[in-house]
């Protein structure tokens, strides 16, 4: 993009300079409509009220040369990358959260939901209290809450989550949580099996307090998902993966993207991994015709997401990087049964070593990858694409007043792509905040 030179000085009622983007296609209202954007102050500015109200004018012009301008990514499930893994204790934990944070701007995310597997009570209550919800900005996305992965979960659908943190509800209420977590300040969703017992009022008393309940790693038969549904519960973890796989006479949970027993206003979210490898484009079409309007772009990405092509440490292990895969230098080939999340393989291939032999271990796809294979697999519109990584985990997570969108008003957080969709820009607050 380039700067065209300054415009008279605004007669704004604000001092915060005006900028418009000009000769560009922006996400509106579900479609990309050859509009100027204008902002003020962090924020999505109505021109109409600027030039009638204030009778205010642009400071500065910035040409777009033809290109996309899309609201910013949101990842509601990422368990770390960049050698860094987030379910995992250090001195610098901090840190390593905020270098992800920075390293996500390249792949047009601008918010995320850093996410923790199953753990012991003492890795939450050191890790949690370390991850503060805040805005993003140069030093990296926004930090939207935690996302905990577990450990109410089922031990048949386990994928690599330790068995021996599994925990079921005691109670049946939030003391159960507490207990383990230590607190829920600032976790934003949970993922538990409802098959648990005495799992309805733990549902319901998160929706009370606005947490996002979503269903996963679960062996949940469709009436217990709906069960769940009527309890609060709005998301599905990784949709396919780690559950009952679709069953004609009880579909399990797949069958809430289009039960009856769902309300019209209980609208079910679904995360899917669109990386390629972790959902067949087939089921990724079957999830999308079905219910278009629920999925979630996730990456569920895993610590070797974002390194070099190559050989790392991570951990105990040598990981080697190609292409897409990532690959566990030397590990036994297992019987993985089903088909889990790329972070289930990772963890259950790297658990053994058998130095020589070259196994896919993972995934290790980008959101911005994530959203043209979505594009390309589905053949959905650009829109569609645009929006599963932005207005839907935006919907899922309340904040449509704010992020995902364009809308005036919201968050001047917004992504600038090509025509092939790869990231040329990213913005926070109206500011740029990488450039390719
Ligand atoms: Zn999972």
């Amino acid at each position: 993009m380039v700067c065209i030179g300054e415009m008279p000085s605004n007669k704004s009622v604000s001092d915060e300079p005006i900028t418009q983007f000009i000769n560009c296609r922006i996400l509106r209202h579900h479609k990309l409509q050859r509009e100027d954007l204008w902002v003020r102050g962090g924020k999505i500015l109505d021109p109409e009220k600027l030039f009638f109200d204030e009778e205010g004018f642009a400071d500065y012009r910035i040409d777009c040369e033809n290109r996309i301008i899309a609201p910013g990514f949101i990842d509601v499930q990422i368990n770390g990358g960049y050698g860094i893994d987030f379910s995992q204790a250090s001195d610098d934990y901090s840190l390593g959260i905020a270098m992800v944070a920075k390293k996500l701007l390249q792949h047009g995310v601008t918010s995320f939901c850093p996410t923790i597997v199953t753990s012991p009570p003492a890795i939450y209550q050191q890790v949690l209290p370390q991850i503060r919800v805040q805005n993003g900005g140069p030093d990296g996305a926004g930090i939207l809450g935690v996302h905990l992965e577990g450990p109410f979960i089922s031990k048949e659908k386990k994928g690599a989550h330790p068995p021996q943190f599994i925990r079921s509800f005691n109670i049946g209420a939030i003391a159960d949580l507490l207990e383990i977590y230590g607190q829920l300040d600032n976790v934003t969703m949970v993922t538990l099996a409802p098959e648990l017992p005495n799992s309805g009022p733990v549902i319901q008393e998160l929706a009370r307090r606005g947490i996002i309940v979503s269903l996963g790693h679960s062996v949940a038969n469709l009436s217990q998902a709906e069960a769940a549904v009527l309890q609060g519960s709005t998301f599905i973890t990784h949709l396919f993966n780690a559950m009952l796989p679709f069953h004609h006479r009880d579909p399990g949970i797949v069958g809430l993207l289009t039960s009856e027993k769902v309300p019209a206003q209980n609208r079910i979210f679904y995360g899917m991994i669109a990386d390629g490898i972790h959902t067949h484009p087939a089921a990724l079409r079957i999830a999308h015709r079905a219910h278009p309007k629920g999925l979630v772009l996730v990456t569920d990405a895993v610590p070797a997401m974002g390194l070099p092509a190559g050989c790392h440490s991570l951990g105990q292990q040598e990981i080697h990087i190609d292409g897409l895969h990532a690959y566990v230098a030397g590990v036994y080939i297992l019987s993985l049964g089903e088909h889990e999340s790329c972070h289930e393989l990772i963890l259950i291939l790297m658990k053994t070593f058998d130095p020589g032999t070259t196994t896919l271990s993972g995934s290790i796809a980008t959101m911005d990858m994530c959203v043209r294979h979505f594009r390309d697999a589905s053949g959905c519109s650009e829109e569609a694409a645009l929006e599963a990584a932005s207005l839907h985990p935006a919907e899922l997570l309340n904040l449509t007043h704010c992020k995902g969108t364009l809308d005036y008003g919201s968050d001047a957080d917004f992504v600038v792509l090509d025509e092939s969709f790869t990231v040329r820009e990213t913005y926070i607050a109206g500011q740029q905040v990488w450039k390719k």
